[in-house]
């Protein structure tokens, strides 16, 4: 699957603005099948672990917190170059600088609250899947 998949969530904030169908529609018309689909929800602890790399930074508190918040839908998507395309698809980490058309351009509250996540790499794609799939939901 390497090189071939990256892992998503769409975030508290759009899961709770209505937005899961839109933007799965998005995701779909950009050429990605889905391997795995679910709506859960991060404890404080999983959200902790899942952006460890950030702990450092100053928002991570908050950070912590929104993605705990409520619900989400976490995805592993497959096309090729998979990693690069989606994050295409979605746009920059802050919607007022995001491009025309893309998900968080049109769904994202702030940056902080921003619609999606998307894997910034092979390796952590997979590691994204594992963290909320078995290898039995994944198809
Ligand atoms: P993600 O990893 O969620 O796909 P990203 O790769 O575009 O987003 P990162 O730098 O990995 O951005 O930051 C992770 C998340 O932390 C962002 O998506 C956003 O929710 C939050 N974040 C990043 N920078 C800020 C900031 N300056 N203020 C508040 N929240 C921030
Ligand atoms: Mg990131």
């Amino acid at each position: 699957m390497s090189g071939k998949i990256t892992f998503t969530m769409i975030k508290p904030d759009a899961v709770a603005d209505g937005h899961i169908g839109a933007i799965l529609r998005k995701i779909s018309e950009a050429g990605f099948k889905i391997k795995a689909l679910k709506l859960t929800q991060l404890t404080v602890a999983d959200a902790k672990k899942f952006y460890e790399v950030h702990a450092e930074r100053p928002f991570y508190g908050e950070l912590v917190d929104f993605m705990s918040s409520g619900p989400i839908v976490a995805a592993v998507l497959e096309k090729d170059n998979a990693v690069e395309d989606f994050r295409t698809v979605i746009g920059a980490t802050n919607p007022a600088e995001a491009a025309e058309g893309t998900i968080r351009k049109m769904f994202a509250r702030s940056i902080g609250e921003n619609a999606v996540h998307g894997s910034d790499s092979d390796e952590n794609a997979l590691i994204e899947a594992q963290f909320h799939f078995s290898g039995r939901e994944i198809f």
